[in-house]
């Protein structure tokens, strides 16, 4: 049985050639699957009853399941989906004035430890696949039709640059498939910088959020294990040579962690390193989590880290945390794994 959504379209359309049916109808097949967002060849309408029951022998249109989903005070919705083995992984849609971002997972659980995130807790189950990844999106557009979501944030679970080749593939279809624009997706990576060629050489360009959280290597080291291996002057180095658009920038994360690295000190060292790369930075107050032992720092000392980088004339922002009643915000999801 073949799996239409697992496929790249050319061995769709090879597929498709090989049963001796005309090229359009292999046009017709990708746009049911990816614009019209047909879940199964049965759905697939414009093929007649014949068609569908003939393909429907060798072929059918697989589909993460949703499990439950959950909807926060906020209005932040999270999704909970089983994939084909039993693993599970989630989804957060995060509605915002005119926009609904769809955050998603690149991989069950996740390598990289980082001390302050839930996600990390798990360790790495296992890569998902460029289907499952894309899924995530074509299966919250059908719940919430005729709504549509409008911008797209690899922020859920896993590091996408651990499973490049796969993000890759998936940013490729959500792109040129399901026709949502490189300037409304953005990828974020703590820094795992072998998959960083791949992500400009095999990527359409999208726009790079980095989750630095420190300004000293004996701090993210402590923190964000990668950064053993990827110090932050290769990261920094990295960054700079990313490809990016006029006008476009690179976001820089930053939770504020009480005592961790929230001092005036930690403000100018950020700016200096900073320097020179079209950046703007996000605050972002720790979410807690349970079984994490880590403060978010108080609003004063957050307000004036803000207001030290604003006078040397940066971007910062102050993000608003979205969806911590039901473990949906940054850095809370663990899709029910429970350690
Ligand atoms: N692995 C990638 C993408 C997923 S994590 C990365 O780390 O960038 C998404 C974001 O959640 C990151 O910016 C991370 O810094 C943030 N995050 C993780 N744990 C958090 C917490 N407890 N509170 C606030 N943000 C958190
Ligand atoms: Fe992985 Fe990102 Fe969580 Fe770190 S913050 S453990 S890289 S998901």
């Amino acid at each position: 049985m073949i799996d239409l959504k697992e496929i790249s379209v050319d061995q769709l359309k090879e597929f498709i050639l090989s049963r001796g049916l005309p090229h359009y109808r292999a046009e017709q097949l990708v746009h049911w699957i990816y614009e019209q967002g047909a879940a199964s060849l049965e759905e697939v309408t414009v093929f007649s009853k014949d068609l569908r029951k003939e393909l429907s022998s060798i072929a059918r249109i697989g589909n993460i399941r949703l499990i439950t989903s959950q909807v926060s005070h906020d209005g932040t919705r999270k999704f909970l989906f089983s994939l084909d083995d039993g693993e599970t992984i989630e989804s957060v849609l995060i509605p915002d004035e005119k926009r609904l971002t769809l955050c998603i997972s690149s991989q069950v659980g996740c390598a990289m430890g980082c001390s302050f995130c839930l996600t990390g807790r798990i360790g790495l189950r296992r890569n998902l696949k460029a289907y499952e990844i894309l899924d995530q999106v074509l299966q919250v557009s059908r719940l919430i039709r005729p709504l549509r979501v409008t911008n797209i944030v690899l922020m859920g679970m896993g590091e996408p640059l651990h499973n490049i080749n796969e993000v890759a593939e998936a940013l490729r279809r959500i792109n040129e498939l399901l026709k949502i624009s490189r300037r409304r997706i953005t990828l974020s990576t703590a820094g795992y910088l072998p998959g960083f060629r791949v992500l400009t050489e095999k990527a359409p360009p999208v726009n790079l959020a980095v989750s630095l959280n420190a300004t000293t290597d004996k701090v993210r080291n402590g923190i964000m294990p990668v950064n053993r291996r990827y110090p932050l002057k290769e990261l920094l180095a990295a960054c700079r040579t990313y490809p990016l658009e006029r006008r476009k920038r690179i976001t820089f994360e930053y939770i504020m962690i009480s005592g961790i690295n929230d001092t005036l000190e930690d403000a100018e060292r950020l700016h200096r390193l900073l320097r020179g790369i079209p950046s703007k930075v996000n605050l972002i107050p720790l979410n807690r989590s349970p079984g994490i032992d880590l403060e978010p720092s108080p609003e004063e000392r957050t307000f004036r880290f803000q207001q030290s980088l604003l006078k040397k004339g940066m971007t910062v922002i102050i993000r608003k945390s979205k969806g911590s009643d039901i473990l949906a915000a940054c850095g809370q999801l663990r899709a029910e794994y429970n350690k």
